[in-house]
């Protein structure tokens, strides 16, 4: 057979070499603490490439904390987050901290969707989605405007480019949100409450831009208090409770579970 040549154009990169024998994302005894209050301890989740994992819970069950501390936005004290079989983030208390890369470029690898949006207010929609990849360098300018006129696309804001956040609905703005996390080429993607802000008829566009990513093969963590949404887009479903994964399974399982009206069916009322 023809090796394949390496040129500029098609650089081969480790990601691109690497079997997906690694799980996407592999929090390994993961511990976080608020002062003197503990949030989870040995907490272990592992999502594998192409996974759509949903964590579900009561408000203050640490759901939110856990996918933060996935991409750094929280720091850990114990624990160590793999990301595609690399060791990316340690835990400050972990001897591996000072020997693992701050804000290295796989932090660029997961991209986040926020409750609130977070967009720049004093920027176009366009250039929401384009500052990130000018910023590190993707392509020409060109090429930048055309990627990020894709991902528009993709969720049906192509027409409102040239707006500003403040001219868009929530559900127009998550929308954008999601372009400007995909701009990225992330190789995880984390939702952290992605409806929770939003007017109810704006809910269900939103939802279906996500379902819409889950079918297509991508690794994504949803955190949701959409229950019947976690169901139905889901590989598998979390139910996290004081910092503990209560429940870890699939949508079918979950549901057998729920003929059994435990605690897990008190919180699930479908
Ligand atoms: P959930 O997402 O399940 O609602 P959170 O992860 O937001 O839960 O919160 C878990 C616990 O950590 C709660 O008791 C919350 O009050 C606490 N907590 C979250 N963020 C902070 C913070 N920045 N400082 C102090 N405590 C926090």
């Amino acid at each position: 057979s023809v090796p394949m040549a390496t040129t500029a154009e098609t650089p081969i990169t480790a990601t691109s070499l690497e079997k997906p024998s690694h799980p996407a994302i592999h929090l390994d005894a993961g511990g976080k603490r608020f002062g003197d209050s503990v949030v989870f301890a040995n907490l272990d989740l592992t999502v594998a490439q192409g996974e759509v994992v949903s964590i579900i819970g009561p408000s203050g069950s640490g759901k939110t904390t856990l996918i933060r501390s996935l991409n750094g936005l929280e720091t850990l004290e114990q624990g160590v987050v793999y990301l595609n079989g690399r060791a990316f983030l340690a835990g400050s208390e972990e001897r591996l901290s000072a020997t693992l890369p701050r804000h290295g470029c796989e932090m660029l690898e997961i991209g986040m969707v926020f409750q609130s949006f977070n967009l720049f207010p004093h920027r176009t929609v366009l250039e929401n989605i384009t500052l990130a990849p000018r910023y590190h360098h993707r392509g020409s300018k060109a090429e930048i405007q055309a990627a990020a006129r894709a991902t528009l696309h993709q969720v049906g804001m192509l027409a409102h480019e040239l707006k500003y956040p403040h001219q868009l609905s929530g559900g127009q703005q998550q929308r954008v949100a999601i372009a400007r996390a995909l701009a990225m080429e992330p190789s995880v993607l984390l939702f952290d409450e992605p409806t929770s802000a939003l007017d109810p008829e704006t809910v269900g566009e939103v939802l279906r831009i996500i379902a819409d990513l889950a079918r297509s093969g991508r690794t994504m963590v949803i955190v949701t208090h959409e229950m019947k949404f976690a169901l139905d887009v889901s590989d598998r479903v979390i139910f996290m409770e004081k910092g503990q994964i209560a429940f870890n399974g699939s949508p079918e399982a979950l549901r057998q579970q729920l003929q059994q009206g435990d605690r897990l069916s008190e919180f699930v009322r479908l």
